[in-house]
């Protein structure tokens, strides 16, 4: 290549950078505002970080390749963007950001790179510093990604497998390209740039395709969520309770010695507070005392709205023969507790039958029979009270 014509190459590629650099961000926001979690506006802060800070590091500026500032923002601005990944996915999918330690890492790391930089290490070793913190940050990212897919069934692996594959050769396309005009001169600019934008592509492709997966996933678990949930409530609903409850069962079982219980708590003479005050004020008792009974256990423990006035609570990991005195508790709260109604406080009381299940005792159906036999004696015994079957 020529000197005379490296402006021109300069411009194009330049232009074209940004108009990749455009569409990427485009792509990222449009995921964001599609997904509308918090995940969704890391995502869009990482990609933009990517490109900004790669852009300014002067990959795209061909004058600026060999100025060790450059390299160093570059690396910067690679390996913040794989923290910024790795903290969208970890807040899509619920877990604890820890962007504080993240972030002394990659500074760290950084530090790092310019301390060696300075030293005289080249910038090609450095370069390869940097890329193993965002290989490791985005690796774990990636496991993230695929432990939620694992807990979702097959197909998806496909997909996270297809990403992982797109992210190995994005890397490498790009790794190739930041590496190969070291030290080989301005005139290998051109071809390596070229290397450069199909890299920029397929990360394109990439991001394209994990923001679609995340979305389809965030909108699987909301179905799945609303599936699962009592809209008035907002408490698990019978299906709910159905599909956690194997799981609990199971961790009860490998707890030895600790066992299930399992409270049915239905509402004395709701009908007649229907009747009274109307149905929008009895809708606002069940909203109160499903949020009372919400406070009253361990998250651990699932509350769970059964239909109607009937609600369940799932206590498990307890001691056998504490149920009783624990459903007691719930029975004096909820007499203590007025509920805020649209037609002013609402006070009522409960019968609660409650039992015991041992931990190999895994039929839901059983237990539930026996706790609603209970609770038809201490209906019978004259309501607001606690009667526990033993098993
Ligand atoms: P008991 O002490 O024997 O349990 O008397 P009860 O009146 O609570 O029992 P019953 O089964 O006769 O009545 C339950 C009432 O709960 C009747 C039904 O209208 C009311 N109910 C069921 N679901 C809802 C709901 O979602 N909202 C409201 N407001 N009322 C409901
Ligand atoms: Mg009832
Ligand atoms: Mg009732």
């Amino acid at each position: 290549m020529s000197a005379a014509s490296a402006p021109l190459h300069l411009g194009t590629l330049q232009l074209t950078y940004q108009v990749l650099a455009l569409l990427l961000t485009a792509f990222s926001v449009g995921g964001a505002l599609l997904a509308k979690g918090r995940y969704g506006l890391w995502f869009w802060v990482g990609s933009f970080a990517t490109l900004a800070l790669f852009q300014i590091s002067g990959a795209a500026v061909l004058p600026a390749w060999d100025k060790n500032a450059g390299y160093l923002i570059g690396h910067l601005g690679g390996m913040l963007s794989s923290l910024c990944v790795l903290l969208g996915i970890r807040a899509y999918l619920g877990l604890t950001l820890r962007w504080k330690q993240g972030l002394a890492f990659v500074l760290g790391a950084g530090a790092v790179c310019a301390a060696l930089m300075a030293a005289g290490l080249s910038p090609r070793m450095s370069l390869a510093l940097s890329l193993l913190v965002s290989a490791v940050l985005r690796w774990q990212a990636f496991t993230h990604l695929l432990a939620a897919f694992r807990r979702h069934g097959g197909t998806p692996m496909g997909f996270a497998t297809a990403i992982i594959l797109l992210s190995v050769v994005s890397h490498l396309v790009r790794t190739g390209a930041l590496l190969s005009p070291l030290g080989a001169g301005y005139e290998n600019g051109f071809q390596s740039n070229a290397f450069g934008m199909l890299g920029l592509i397929v990360v394109l492709v990439m991001h394209g395709f994990v923001i679609l997966l995340l979305v389809t996933h965030a909108l699987q678990r909301e179905v799945l969520s609303l599936a699962e949930h009592d809209s008035l409530t907002g408490l698990l609903n019978r299906r709910g309770m159905d599909a956690r409850f194997e799981r609990l069962r199971r961790r009860a079982a490998m707890q030895g010695g600790q066992s299930m219980s399992l409270a049915l708590i239905d509402v004395d003479h709701f009908k007649a507070v229907n009747d009274r005050l109307g149905h929008g004020a009895g809708d606002d008792v069940l909203k109160g005392l499903g949020a009372l009974l919400d406070t009253l256990i361990r998250p651990t423990d699932l509350a769970v709205r059964l239909g109607g006035e009937e609600f369940v609570l799932l206590w498990n990991g307890i001691q056998p023969g504490v149920e009783g005195a624990m459903a007691e508790k719930i029975r004096q709260a909820v007499a203590r507790h007025p509920f805020e109604t649209r037609e002013g406080p609402v006070a009522v009381t409960v019968s609660i039958g409650v039992t015991g299940m041992p931990a190999h005792d895994g039929d839901l159906e059983s237990v539930l029979k026996r706790a609603d036999r209970a609770l038809y004696r201490a209906k019978q015994d004259g309501r607001d009270r606690v009667a526990v079957d033993p098993g």
